[in-house]
């Protein structure tokens, strides 16, 4: 893995150097990031947009990003919304925004070059035909019957097809290369097809739209484009891609350089897949704090800076690996660590009654806001008679080595006072409801005199502490790779989000800011959820646990 601080010499890396070394492009570097607005961007996608715009970046380039706008039905102006938000919350700033639909005339134009040069011809046969006759990986296809129509008949033809006077599926375009070919994509691929659904952009202007491959290429030169990086699934294609730009003639040819997509354990980085969970309500929507969209990581509280972390860390190469979840948890641990203030929340309060106190204590003492960073200052902090600690932190029945209170025993109050448990009330149940205490008093940033204390907890005013919800989120599935089960709802992980509904927080919680984001002591990151929360009533999201809670 490679070291954030310092960008590593990845191969691709070594590419442009290499070219800006012999000068191939003028010293020049223009890159681009393409996605369909089919859905929202995943973690996956990051990594390709770390990469664009960050060659772009280190190489004083420029990085396009471009909307892959072919498939209209599929695609919507609230997904491209949504793409550009991420791509800016993410830090990168796109030099021209563009559409392959900005193309659509050259791209009709270019096909009709082919057309002249005896490179692409209308073909009639049916899709069911047309895949028979595309053969197999050991047998080459079948050249249609139509493929050696004249120039002047696949010249009216396309035209009508462009005019609306055929039904879908009755005709499409295919560039004229080799049936015989042994890489599949070569065998006469589809160029165009007839589509009769209004575009979100060109709404029904054309009847017939141009296919991924085609218009790839041709948009990657249209903007003079020098790096085309994509996925290692685009390697057989990348022929197809060299020959549509050698036969056209294009002012510009981009280099094609493949590299390994993301995979990313206990998540899936497919928009087609991820849709299917938000459609069936296995999840809130595409900013579940569960999802491995980008929307869904910033509601869950991670950060920018640590999903840029994140993609320099796992590098670029041409091996597909499966990446742990816990090397994503890593980077934003590390960046919380540095830039989160401390608060106090309780999730499961058990009140606590300190019987040698009035009632109407008030005690303001200081805490420090960063344990390492004096320059995130200090806040006041209520100890009062009436406080909350969590349910966890006592024990009637402690396991060895517990350190936290016990009957009997004694524990230190974080940043406040030792106390000692002399009485537990229960309900008609037997659920423990009080604990009666008392308090050292001399004990206030001192030690005990004559004993140890080991044990120290976090706690929050009863009286002037704040109710709260906190959502805790755990990974969406329970296996590593979610795609190879049966079904996605059979591994779907049940316990992936447990609201806690009577949260107790420290007083300087109310003001939070939706996004604001803090380390509550022992507990984990926590962010105030952009959505749901309100000053009067505050919500938490759990970003994530302190340690690696996970690995077994
Ligand atoms: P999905 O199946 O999620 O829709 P896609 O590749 O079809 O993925 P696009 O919108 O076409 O999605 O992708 C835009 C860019 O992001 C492409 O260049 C693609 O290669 C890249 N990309 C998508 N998924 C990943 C991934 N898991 N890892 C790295 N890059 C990715
Ligand atoms: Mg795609």
């Amino acid at each position: 893995m490679n070291n954030p601080e310092n960008p590593s010499n990845n191969f691709i890396r070594n590419i442009v150097e290499d070219d800006l070394a012999s000068g191939k492009n003028g010293q020049r570097v223009v890159t681009r990031f393409p996605p369909e607005p089919n859905g929202y961007l995943h973690i996956g996608h990051a990594k390709s947009i770390c990469l664009n715009f960050g060659i772009a970046a280190q190489y004083n380039g420029t990085c396009n990003l471009r909307f892959d706008d072919t498939n209209p039905g599929k695609e919507s102006d609230e997904y491209a919304q949504a793409i550009k938000e991420d791509v800016q919350w993410l830090g990168f700033e796109w030099n021209e925004l563009k559409h392959a639909s900005d193309y659509f005339d050259e791209l009709y134009d270019y096909a009709r070059e082919l057309i002249k040069k005896g490179k692409a011809y209308v073909d009639s046969s049916s899709a069911e035909e047309v895949r028979e006759m595309r053969g197999t990986l050991t047998e080459p296809g079948i050249e249609s019957p139509h493929r050696n129509r004249s120039v002047e008949q696949n010249l009216d033809l396309f035209e009508r097809m462009k005019n609306g006077e055929f039904e879908e599926g009755a005709h499409i375009l295919r560039a004229k290369i080799d049936m015989a070919s042994g890489n599949i994509n070569m065998r006469d691929p589809t160029l165009y097809r007839i589509r009769k659904v209004t575009h979100m952009r060109t709404g029904d202007d054309w009847s017939i739209y141009p296919m991924y491959d085609y218009t790839h290429c041709v948009s990657d030169a249209m903007e003079n484009i020098t790096h085309s990086l994509c996925t290692l699934e685009f390697e057989d294609h990348r022929p197809l891609y060299d020959w549509v730009l050698d036969e056209l003639q294009t002012p510009a040819h981009p280099q094609q350089i493949e590299f390994a997509r993301l995979s990313l354990e206990y998540t899936m980085l497919s928009k087609r897949q991820l849709i299917k969970l938000v459609e069936e309500k296995q999840v809130s929507g595409w900013d579940d704090p569960r999802m491995p969209t980008i929307t869904g990581m910033r509601r869950r509280g991670y950060t920018p800076a640590a999903l840029r972390d994140f993609c320099e860390r796992i590098g670029i190469t041409k091996n597909d690996a499966w990446i742990e979840m816990a090397v994503l948890e890593t980077c934003i641990r590390d960046d919380l660590n540095e830039k989160s203030p401390r608060r106090m929340a309780v999730l499961d309060p058990i009140k606590v009654v300190i019987t040698d106190l009035p009632e109407d204590h008030n005690e303001t003492l200081s805490f420090a806001n960063h344990p390492q960073n004096e320059s995130f200052g200090r806040r006041p902090v209520a100890f009062t008679q009436q406080i909350m600690i969590d349910r966890d932190d006592f024990s009637e029945d402690p396991p060895p080595k517990y350190q936290r209170l016990v009957p009997g025993g004694e524990v230190r109050l974080r940043g406040s006072y030792v106390i000692k448990c002399e009485e537990v009330i229960k309900d008609e149940q037997g659920n423990v409801i009080e604990l009666r205490c008392s308090h050292d008093a001399n004990t206030l940033g001192k030690k005990p005199e004559g004993r140890k204390v080991k044990g120290v907890i976090h706690w929050v005013s009863a009286t002037e502490g704040v109710k709260a919800e906190v959502r805790l989120y755990d990974r969406l599935f329970t296996i590593a790779n979610p795609l190879s089960a049966d079904s996605l709802e059979s591994v779907i992980n049940k316990d992936s989000c447990i609201t806690m509904s009577s949260c107790f927080v420290e007083a300087a919680l109310a003001d939070a800011q939706p996004e604001e984001q803090f380390q509550f002591e022992r507990l984990g990151y926590f962010v105030a959820d952009r959505r749901d929360h309100k000053s009067g009533a505050p919500v938490f999201n759990r970003t994530v646990t302190l340690r690696d809670t996970w690995a077994k």
